[in-house]
């Protein structure tokens, strides 16, 4: 006897109205995708519900997989016995020793019987499977309140259903029912987040990394690859923009003052992130900045920063302390590839006084001696993508290698 399939319940969505056809859909497309490696997998979409059928294929490496898929509120491992009292019993009992885990704790028997050939009412079966499975287990007590595990026993015409723990999902929205948009990557702790928390709400992320050889180096681009592979476990596949900042970044430290230099690095690169969005179809640009956090994170430096564009920038972490956005870096594996150190085109010619209230008229006229869309325009000429899809390289090799 075992877990045959998982139920798979998504709440959010059965909210969506209309669109509820393509949130469902969306959602089995992005569950197909994630457990491509087992090929006997089956899904399956009822009432506003989904079954995963294992046909063999491991239910825990299932398991851990879909808590990573945004869309689910929650899922349970589902056993299917015969139609006959005694088999049913005895799903319940090893169903009901699962969920608790070897502690103690009560539970609940929820029979339903659609079935209605089967010759016991769902009454009667309430009693005798309570009854079997306390018999079998000391430290076990009905409460028909607040149950540690409700024990569900579907008897349907061609098999009976036991589940009982329930494993909490990623909630959120399916990736792909959210538009698209586009994540300012850094190698640092916070833009990953974003993009992670732009993922949860269904949106179909892209990249883009200022990158300034010789300044920053190829390790530092490695970085970025790899926090995009992290990501990808989270949305599918990423594609990453790499953006040739150095002539750019050159041009800003030779002409504009330094106190005023991070203020327009930042704008110009709104202004390149603007323009690839734009020619990308992408309605939104997104950042990992939090309020308060460094100079040009102020309210007064984001008006100044942002006025170089009318696209939409969302900023996820707008609200959060630095140990809030460690906690979620910490649980989407991302903190571990963030610290390593690295050179971001943002610490290098870094002055030591950035202003914390730029001035928007004054870094505009700054801005007014420079030809600010020649190097816009260069920069984003100069875009090299690739796409990631949750692979390193090396693992890409070996596999054609074998
Ligand atoms: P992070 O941890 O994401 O690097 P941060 O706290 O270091 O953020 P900043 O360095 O001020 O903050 O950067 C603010 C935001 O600007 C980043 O979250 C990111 O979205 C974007 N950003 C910074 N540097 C780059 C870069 N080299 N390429 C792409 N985006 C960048
Ligand atoms: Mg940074």
């Amino acid at each position: 006897m075992k877990y045959e399939m998982i139920l798979v319940r998504y709440a959010e969505m059965a909210i969506k109205g209309k669109n509820r056809k393509h949130f469902e859909k969306q959602l089995e497309q992005n569950i197909r995708r994630q457990l491509k490696d087992y090929a006997d997998v089956k899904i399956k979409r009822t009432f506003g519900r989904m079954y995963i059928e294992l046909n063999e294929e491991p239910l825990k490496e299932v398991c851990e997989l879909l808590k990573d898929i945004f869309g689910i509120s929650s899922f349970s491992p589902v056993v299917k016995t015969e139609l006959n009292e005694a088999a049913i019993a005895e799903a319940a009992l090893m169903v009901t020793r699962d969920s608790l885990n070897e502690k103690e704790g009560s539970f609940k028997v929820a029979v339903r019987r659609i079935n209605k050939k089967f010759p016991t009412g769902s009454q009667e079966m309430n009693q005798r499977i309570s009854k079997a499975v306390l018999i079998q287990m000391e430290n076990l007590s009905v409460d028909l309140h607040q149950p540690d595990v409700e024990l569900k026993v579907e008897i349907r015409e061609e098999a009976a259903y036991i589940s009982g723990g329930v494993i909490r999902g990623a909630g959120g929205l399916p990736v792909g029912t959210g538009g698209r948009a586009l994540l300012l990557l850094s190698g640092g702790i916070d833009s990953p987040v974003a993009g992670y928390l732009a993922m949860k709400r269904g949106v179909t992320l892209e990249a883009i990394h200022f990158h300034s050889p010789p300044y920053t180096n190829e390790r530092a681009l490695q970085k970025v690859e790899d926090l995009t592979n992290i990501l990808t476990r989270y949305g599918g596949k990423i594609k990453l923009h790499i953006v040739p900042f150095t002539e750019s970044q050159l041009a800003i430290h030779q002409q504009i003052p330094d106190n005023c230099e991070i203020t327009v690095m930042r704008r110009f690169m709104l202004r390149i992130a603007a323009e690839m969005a734009e020619q990308n179809n992408q309605k939104a640009l997104i950042t990992g900045e939090s309020l308060g956090q460094v100079a040009s994170q102020t309210l007064d430096s984001m008006y100044t920063i942002n006025s170089v564009t009318a696209m939409p920038v969302l900023r996820p972490l707008i609200t959060m302390d630095k140990m809030e956005v460690i906690e979620i870096a910490e649980k989407i594996n991302t903190y571990q590839t963030s610290i390593l150190p690295y050179e971001d085109c943002c610490t290098i010619f870094l002055p030591a006084d950035p202003k914390t209230k730029p001035n928007e008229k004054k870094v505009s006229y700054y801005e007014s001696f420079m030809d600010v869309d020649e190097y816009v325009n260069k920069a984003v000429e100069g875009i090299r993508t690739i796409e990631l899809t949750g692979k390193r390289e090396q693992d890409i090799e070996m596999e054609n290698l074998l």
